[in-house]
């Protein structure tokens, strides 16, 4: 294990931080002008690949929260999901702008009229609610869709506000989808990508690491495929085994072995060398409640991770983009 430092590295993107990545927190302070926070918001909605429209029983890392961080309660209407925890928030990251996250399971997954009646209450839950931002699979986007999320970004106010579509693409390998019951492909995320493209949407894409049968190769070369698409947003999970999964029944057989911490610590470092240097990095590691966690318990302590993928960088002296070729 890497002894966690204090490291402080010299940003060279336009987003001022001590990380020698682009922080996602940097990018959307510089853009609007202070510290800018996401609320979880769960709509109730399912999703293709567990209804039985795409598949049953979801990817084998599915908890029956969709992923979620666990941070609301969907019983609540979706005003109070987020006014609930606006003030725990304000006092928490002293800030008094907040982006509406809808998170958990597929958050297109409705009808185009449902989907309106959702994004404007969240809009409208709150005066400090500045943005929508929609985690989503890419086989559940059209035309209809991404206009209606990409009209909050001027047609709500007169002001900007931030709009922002996130797909779980996890990996580009097909084998692994397929392993892992994501029923869907590669494919379809390049054709929501292009769609994402011409709405001119901000986006972030999702990859896991540690996935089942992939190797070190096989990682890296998720990471410059992202590159070479030019996405503008990542978000790096680890695989975790989470309780009442068909992962943590695998784990528990013996037949899938989580990454151990060092080793997803320099694997991050290598993803985030390949990626573009302008790639905003929306997060290096996932976070679980302990109580639902199951393998590996590493991953309990992300901030302890992050520190120690800081002091990895500040060992090598490289950053984000060092190894990308266009
Ligand atoms: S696509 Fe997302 S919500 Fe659906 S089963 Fe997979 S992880 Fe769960």
């Amino acid at each position: 294990m890497l002894t966690t430092t204090e490291t402080t590295h010299q940003s060279t993107t336009p987003y001022p931080n001590d990380k020698a990545y682009n922080p996602y927190g940097a990018y959307l302070k510089q853009r609007f002008g202070g510290r800018v926070v996401k609320i979880t918001v769960d709509p109730g909605f399912s999703c293709p690949n567990i209804d039985g429209t795409k598949g049953r029983g979801g990817c084998t890392f599915c908890d029956e929260t969709g992923s979620s961080s666990r941070t609301v309660d969907k019983q609540d209407d979706i005003a109070e999901q987020i006014t609930g925890n606006m003030e725990r928030m304000r006092k928490r990251f002293k800030t008094s702008r907040f982006v509406a996250y809808f998170q958990p399971h597929t958050n297109t997954f409705a009808p185009v009229g449902t989907l309106k009646s959702v994004y404007d209450q969240a809009m409208q839950a709150h005066p400090d609610v500045m943005g929508l931002a929609v985690s989503t699979r890419p086989d559940c986007v059209d035309d209809e869709k991404l206009a209606l999320i990409k009209s909050y970004q001027t047609g709500f106010t007169e002001h900007e506000r931030y709009v922002s579509v996130e797909y779980g693409l996890q990996t580009i390998h097909n084998k692994t989808l397929a392993l892992v019951n994501r029923c869907e492909t590669v494919e379809d995320f390049e054709t929501a990508y292009r769609l994402t493209q011409q709405f001119e949407l901000d986006h972030c894409i999702h990859v896991i690491l540690g996935m089942p049968g992939e190797s070190h190769d096989d990682m890296m070369a998720t990471a410059k495929q992202l590159a070479a698409w030019r996405v503008a947003g990542v978000k790096i999970h680890m695989l975790v085994a989470m309780g009442k999964t068909p992962l943590a029944k695998l784990y528990r057989a013996g037949h899938w072995h989580p990454m151990e911490r060092q080793d997803y610590i320099e694997t991050v470092c290598d993803f985030l060398e390949y990626l573009h240097p302008e790639c905003i990095i929306h997060r290096v590691a996932g976070n679980g409640h302990p109580q639902h966690v199951v393998a590996p318990q590493w991953m309990t302590q992300k901030f302890d991770v992050m520190a120690d993928i800081d002091a990895e960088f500040a060992r090598r002296g490289t950053q984000q983009g060092q190894r990308y070729t266009p």
